[in-house]
């Protein structure tokens, strides 16, 4: 029993390695891939409750799609831009959540900037060039 358990870890031991050295230099999880998954399993779930054969089709056409975008995001090496897909993800998805701001894109830099919602019509300066405009906040 001792012997089988000792083997057996280490054959986890060994799984674990080459799993880090198929993963070595790949991009791995993150929100976006998550976010993805989940997407693709809200639509296996509602797919049990479509009767009609052609949408239950498309419906786990696109959530396989869904779910082989997510695995070719993890095990892509160009990990560049994996991230910035991540961080575009949460840019919009922060924008989302945050009901006390709201975003403006600078008209000159396209720099993100952050203003209080609720305040009217505000003259807003972007940090980065300057730049004025006005926007209803
Ligand atoms: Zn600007």
């Amino acid at each position: 029993m001792n012997g089988f358990g000792s083997w057996l870890r280490q054959l986890g031991m060994k799984m674990n390695i080459s799993l880090r050295r198929f993963m070595d230099g790949r991009y791995g999880n993150d929100k976006l891939n998550n976010a993805i998954l989940g997407a693709a399993m809200v639509l296996v779930i509602l797919a049990l409750f479509i009767r009609n054969p052609l949408i239950n089709l498309i419906a786990h056409g696109v959530a396989y799609a869904l779910m082989f975008w997510a695995i070719f995001r993890s095990l892509s090496r160009n990990t560049y831009k994996r991230y910035q897909e991540n961080r575009k993800y949460l840019q919009v998805f922060g924008r989302m959540q945050d009901r006390d701001h709201r975003y403006f894109d600078c008209p000159k830099c396209r720099q993100m900037v952050r203003v209080p919602r609720g305040k009217g019509k505000i003259a807003i300066t972007c940090p980065r060039c300057k730049e004025k405009f006005v926007r209803k906040s």
